[in-house]
């Protein structure tokens, strides 16, 4: 008997027909002799449309209120969860963000968990019952509903796993597991059966949205054992225990399964790719020490996080013109405080793009191997594709490039370091 957290996402949810395959699943789990928290989603799209309301609402609408809004949706599938399993005769109830509660801290709409008052949820795990939870919602000091930021509910799975003390967290979506690159757009993407925390941590942050990041960060400080698998298999499909998704494990557990299994590690584990970015750039900001401070500062105090930066060779006269990344989403806000601070950091124009991509290759291989980056701009210039920007890191390497060309260059470096699968190879 084992203790398990099971997550299902927006698509998994999509549907009391979609509910009640969830449902067996989790019947089946708990029919294993298994304790099972379940920790849901809204349904596919049903955030979007939240967001939206807030938007025509109100466009620089507060962070408190929006949270109020989007975490309905989780609210709405939990509890349509509980029926659905009750209908079966499964004992389950829910348990919403602010009744167990999950406190959370730092800013609405992307907050922090910080704790988790577990006792009733395991009392009522060891008593039988389907402790069901929406994901992505929390409570703040204040007493104010919260949301974790997009694609929240991994978190919110990842954080009950480690205050009920799980043996496993799987998180149940549309594809069986964590492939080399998004599946949907290179069919040659192969899955992998391991991922370290560390090159799922990166491809996460990069734009592979398979993980929420923060889930990723937090399973890795609790030592949560997590597995991301679908939950559209047939009936016949292998049970989770067996586990037939991906396994997110250690450095040393990786070394061991590649010691023992006789391979190589890859130089590359995955490529990602990420279209919620834009682009600002500010027209010649004097070339002194402290001008970036005036214009990076205001965006810090904002919460916005400024991602690829580049200064470019000062022109005549002292000037220089500053490029860096915001998320899409922060891009209005950026742009009225840069207008708001004109004067302090004195710069000419401001121009934004929101049709740009980042491309990243990820892989622990690049700590000892040089060469990965010039691979990389090497194929993209091969096929003619611009690169706007580079940033990188001891495991990554990212691009910003035209967002039409996302597809031509995740599909183009994923031959170009060997990652396509052979069975599907031409
Ligand atoms: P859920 O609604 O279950 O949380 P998401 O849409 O958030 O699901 O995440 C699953 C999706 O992540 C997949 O449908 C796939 O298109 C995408 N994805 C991106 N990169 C990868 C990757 N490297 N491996 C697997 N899936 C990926
Ligand atoms: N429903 C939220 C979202 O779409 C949280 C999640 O699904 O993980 O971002
Ligand atoms: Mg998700």
């Amino acid at each position: 008997m084992a203790r398990i957290v099971m997550k299902f996402g927006g698509t998994s949810m999509a549907g009391t027909e979609r509910i009640r395959r969830v449902a067996n699943l989790v019947r089946k789990q708990q029919a294993r002799g298994h304790e099972v928290a379940v920790v849901v989603s809204a349904m596919a799209g049903e955030t979007d449309r939240l967001v939206n309301f807030c938007r025509e609402a109100n466009p620089l609408y507060d962070p408190a209120e929006y949270d109020v809004v989007v975490a309905s949706g989780e609210q709405v599938t939990s509890g349509l969860l509980a029926l659905t399993l009750q209908a079966m005769g499964c004992k389950a109830r829910s348990w919403l963000g602010w009744q167990l509660p999950i406190r959370t801290a730092e800013a609405h709409s992307k907050a922090r968990v910080e704790t988790i008052d577990a006792e009733a949820l395991i009392a009522a795990m060891q008593g039988g019952e389907v402790a069901v939870l929406p994901g992505f919602q929390g409570l703040s000091a204040e007493g104010r509903v919260t949301t974790l930021g997009r694609g929240g509910s991994d978190t919110s799975a990842v954080a009950v796993a480690a205050a009920v003390h799980a043996d496993r967290c799987d998180i149940y979506t549309d594809v069986d597991g964590v492939y080399t690159t998004d599946p949907r757009i290179v069919a040659r993407a192969r899955k992998l059966k391991y991922v370290t925390y560390e090159e799922m941590l990166e491809l996460a942050s990069v734009g592979a949205k398979v993980l929420q990041t923060r889930s990723v960060s937090l399973a890795m400080k609790e030592h949560v054992r997590v597995q991301v698998l679908s939950s559209f298999l047939g009936d016949d499909a292998p049970p989770a225990d067996d586990l037939p998704g991906t396994m997110i494990v250690s450095d040393e557990e990786m070394d061991k399964i590649t010691e023992d299994q006789d391979m190589e590690r890859q130089l590359v584990t995955g490529i990602a790719h990420d279209k919620n970015e834009a682009r600002i750039v500010l027209t010649r900001v004097p070339d002194r020490p402290g001008a970036v401070s005036h214009i990076f500062s205001p965006l810090a105090d904002a919460s916005i996080n400024v991602d690829m930066i580049i200064q470019n060779v000062g022109r005549d006269k002292g000037e220089t013109d500053v490029t860096f990344t915001v998320p899409q989403a922060d891009l209005a806000r950026a742009q009225a405080l840069l207008e708001a601070k004109r004067g302090e950091i004195g710069f000419n124009r401001i121009i934004t793009d929101a049709k740009v991509a980042k491309i990243s290759v990820v892989g622990v291989g690049m700590k000892s191997h040089a060469g990965v980056a010039a691979t990389m701009f090497k194929a993209m210039a091969d096929r003619g594709i611009n690169v706007q920007a580079i940033s990188t890191s001891e495991i990554k390497v990212s691009v910003l490039i035209d967002e039409d060309e996302t597809e031509l260059a995740v599909r183009v470096l994923h031959t170009a370091y060997g990652l396509d699968a052979e069975d599907e190879a031409a």
